[in-house]
């Protein structure tokens, strides 16, 4: 499968579409989603073309790799939701299976209050 550079993600980090920016380096972009699942609803993505998870985990520089699961952790203490104020879950749809619908890597975090079961 080859990378899509019209999805809306690449839209956002090529600065076409604006976002509501949580975070930002050399690395990795978060924003908030624009259809909140939770009280808290954000999402980080790699500025890399990767598609989704295996991909980036296929074609990605252990930098980028160590960058971004990092970004997790600090996007969570920046929105005041890590483990040492109440957590958060993390999540990342790959492929159809998944549910994936922007064809750019990104990991969705959500928090801010209880987020319930792990599938519903
Ligand atoms: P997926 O289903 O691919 O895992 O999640 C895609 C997410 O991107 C959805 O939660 C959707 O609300 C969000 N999204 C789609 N378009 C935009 C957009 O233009 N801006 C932002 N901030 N989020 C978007």
């Amino acid at each position: 499968m080859k990378y899509d550079k019209n999805n809306i993600f690449a839209k956002i980090l090529r600065g076409e579409i604006s976002c509501n920016k949580v975070y930002e380096n050399d690395y990795v972009l978060s924003f908030y989603d624009t259809n909140p699942q939770k009280k808290l609803h954000v999402l980080v993505i790699p500025k890399g073309e990767y598609i989704d998870l295996d991909h980036f985990n296929t074609e990605a520089s252990e930098k980028e790799i160590i960058e971004f699961s990092k970004s997790i952790t600090h996007v969570s203490k920046l929105l005041k939701i890590s483990n040492s104020e109440k957590g958060y879950r993390v999540l990342s749809n790959t492929g159809q299976n998944g549910g994936q619908e922007v064809p750019h890597l990104h990991f969705h975090i959500f928090g801010g209050e209880p987020i319930g079961k792990m599938i519903i």
